[in-house]
């Protein structure tokens, strides 16, 4: 099953309904991919890719992947991003990010063998931790509290990336680990708890802009049409990962804040709130893999990815209702 590159005609999305997914199934669908999007709506919504109803080449298929669940006909790709992914919401869902990770994974990477397709599985920069090298590179082990706060995410995906190499390893299947740095954009839901859409909304509203700590943890962020034009690259070579995906240009979180204000031409106060336990002090990606084996690297540069993101959030608040907060 290893080793070839075959077309995409077929794509199954696990967690299409999402952030991240439902940019993926529009450029798989862009791409002439057929695509079948698997969610519960735990944290997605099918208001995500109600502009893709009625489509011939979509799918949506309602099922919770922590059960085993199945697909008719042939499938070239299984991307599996279903898992909260939000501190925020792994916090609320604590068992569902577990399960996501070990049965959620186990349950994709079976379908991806019953379909002899190539098998991608979104991991994260959280599987570094609290990174002490920096940037991080894939061949860095990681920082990771096993028992923390964070520890149900991060050690899911640790495990759902033992479980992916142990399959291409020990079972021959073809696949392909990709780690998502912070990634930034349209659809992401205004109180997902994470930085960008939190002093998007708060900006906007007027209110005091939340900056955990001193705000000088950094962060670099990535627009999601990167993010998901650097997924493509991944399931279309035929490396097995892990490869870094992410914008390596670094930034505290104060700076965010005060980018995010600027943008959104806000005069929103700053107010200081205590930093979550565990809350990493540094992330930047190393992307040198990415650039040396896919010849991708991130294009959209940070006042434009986070302008249209601004847009799209003023939209929503324009709107007479606002179906993706949560
Ligand atoms: P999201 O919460 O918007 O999307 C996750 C989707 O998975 C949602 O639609 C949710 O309903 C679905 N889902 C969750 N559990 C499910 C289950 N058991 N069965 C079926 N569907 C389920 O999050 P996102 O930001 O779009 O992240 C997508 C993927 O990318 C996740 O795997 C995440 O770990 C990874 N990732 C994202 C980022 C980022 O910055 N957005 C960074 C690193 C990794
Ligand atoms: N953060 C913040 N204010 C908020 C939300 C987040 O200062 O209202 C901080 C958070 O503590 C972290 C950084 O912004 O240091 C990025 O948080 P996010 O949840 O976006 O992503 P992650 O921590 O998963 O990288």
């Amino acid at each position: 099953m290893s080793g070839t590159v075959s077309p995409l005609r077929r794509a199954v999305v696990t967690g299409g309904a999402g952030f991240v997914g439902s940019h993926l199934c529009d450029r798989l669908r862009d791409g002439g991919a057929a695509v079948v999007c698997v969610d519960n709506f735990l944290t997605g919504s099918p208001e995500n890719v109600a502009h893709l109803a009625g489509d011939p080449g979509f799918e949506l298929v309602v099922a919770d992947v922590n059960e085993p669940f199945d697909v008719e006909g042939p499938v070239d790709a299984v991307f599996h991003l279903a898992s909260p992914a939000s501190p925020h919401d792994y916090a609320r869902h604590p068992l569902a990010t577990l399960k996501a990770g070990a049965h959620g994974t186990l349950h994709a990477l079976e379908l991806a063998g019953r379909k002899d397709a190539r098998f991608l599985l979104t991991s994260t920069s959280e599987v570094y931790g609290d990174p002490k090298v920096h940037p991080q590179v894939e061949s860095y082990w990681g920082n990771v509290n096993p028992i923390g706060p964070r520890s149900q995410y991060d050690e899911a995906k640790r495990f759902a990336e033992a479980l992916t190499a142990t399959h291409r390893e020990h079972l021959g299947f073809d696949t392909v680990i990709v780690r998502l740095f912070n990634t930034y954009g349209p659809r992401m839901r205004p109180l997902d708890g994470r930085a960008v859409p939190t002093f998007i909304t708060q900006a906007l509203a007027g209110r005091p802009i939340t900056v955990a700590g001193d705000g000088s943890q950094t962060r670099s962020l990535c627009y999601v049409d990167d993010t998901v034009a650097g997924i493509l690259a991944a399931a279309r070579s035929g490396h097995p990962g892990p490869i870094n995906i992410g914008n390596p240009a670094e930034m505290t979180i104060l700076e965010l804040a005060e980018r995010v204000r600027d943008l959104c031409r806000s005069t929103a106060p700053t107010r200081f709130v205590p930093r979550p336990g565990d809350d990493p002090d540094l992330r930047r990606p190393d992307i040198g893999r990415a650039a040396e084996v896919l010849g991708w690297a991130p294009v959209v540069d940070l006042d434009k990815g986070l302008a249209a993101t601004i847009d799209w959030f003023a939209a929503q608040v324009a709107a007479p209702h606002t179906p993706s907060a949560q």
